[in-house]
């Protein structure tokens, strides 16, 4: 951890800090970093925390590497799992509620100064409506603050390691899968029951549509232009969509590490820009 000029360390938990920590650290321009997942079932071998763990897990390696850039807002948990209601311990959140709450933390921290905010999502489902609140943060904010949203795996770190260490086919990168399933090996492996791992990567049951989106290499090719979410019990019998079977505690690590890295940059990025001022054309 960084030292202050003070010998102490840099604190860098939004919720450790007192009320004129989070002041000076809003005067600091420091970026406001929020991670956002879901509770939702993981297949048969992987624990139902597995999105939050791994998105908390890179925002705190992320955030303890340059604890002086930014501030490490506390997690929203839960998230927009409907489609996942069949297996039990899921907990969803309706879509337009997540959207209000999540906005209303984003402009809450723009109302104490934080003028950059990034959300960092652990949840496919949510992307969409990451995007929005990232959005409505800035346009109900008057332009005072900048949000932006980014997928953990969607870092530009990630995407490039993950491209050269998969193993797993086109489609085995989705959901309790090589990399969710390696990033929580390399985190918590006494919760990982690898005996229990299978790869499923079936098509929808009565379409010749494949329903996959592998969060890297995205949608297969007869289907890039459709987006389509089925509930999750039509297509998987234990809830993974891709293969689990190819993870590894060495291969998460390499992804933790990189996924620390690039979001570590993506913040100091974010810190530097200048928000460029409206221009009222009337
Ligand atoms: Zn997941």
């Amino acid at each position: 951890m960084s030292e202050a000029s003070g010998g102490s360390p840099v604190k860098y938990r939004f919720g450790e800090m007192t009320w004129r920590e989070v002041r000076d650290a809003a005067n600091a321009e420091r970026v406001a970093v929020l991670p956002v997942a879901t509770i939702e079932d993981h297949g048969h071998h992987l624990p139902i925390d597995t999105d939050v763990l791994l998105c908390t897990t890179v925002c705190e390696r992320g955030a303890a590497l340059i604890p002086e850039e930014c501030v490490l807002v506390p997690p929203v948990i839960h998230g927009y799992s409907p489609h996942h209601m069949d297996f039990p311990g899921t907990l969803t959140i309706d879509g337009h509620t997540f959207i209000k709450y999540v906005l209303d933390i984003t402009k809450s921290l723009a109302h104490h100064g934080f003028t950059r905010i990034l959300i960092v999502n652990g949840h496919g489902s949510n992307t969409p409506f990451c995007e929005v609140i990232a959005r409505l943060t800035v346009v109900e904010t008057g332009g005072k603050a900048l949000a932006i949203a980014v997928n953990h795996w969607g870092i530009n770190t990630v995407r490039d390691l993950v491209g050269t260490i998969r193993e797993s086919p086109p489609g085995g990168i989705s959901h309790a899968c090589e990399l969710e399933t390696s990033m929580y090996l390399a985190i918590k492996p006494e919760l990982v029951d690898m005996s229990q791992a299978v790869a499923e990567m079936e098509r929808y049951p009565t379409a010749s549509i494949p329903a996959w989106t592998d969060l890297v290499a995205g949608r297969p090719a007869e289907a890039s232009a459709i987006a389509w979410m089925p509930y999750w019990s039509t297509f998987s019998q234990t809830g993974v969509r891709g293969d689990a079977t190819k993870a590894t505690a060495e291969k998460g690590e390499q992804i933790l590490t990189a996924a620390a890295e690039g979001l570590a940059e993506l913040v100091k990025e974010l810190r530097r820009l200048t928000i460029a001022p409206r221009v009222d054309h009337h």
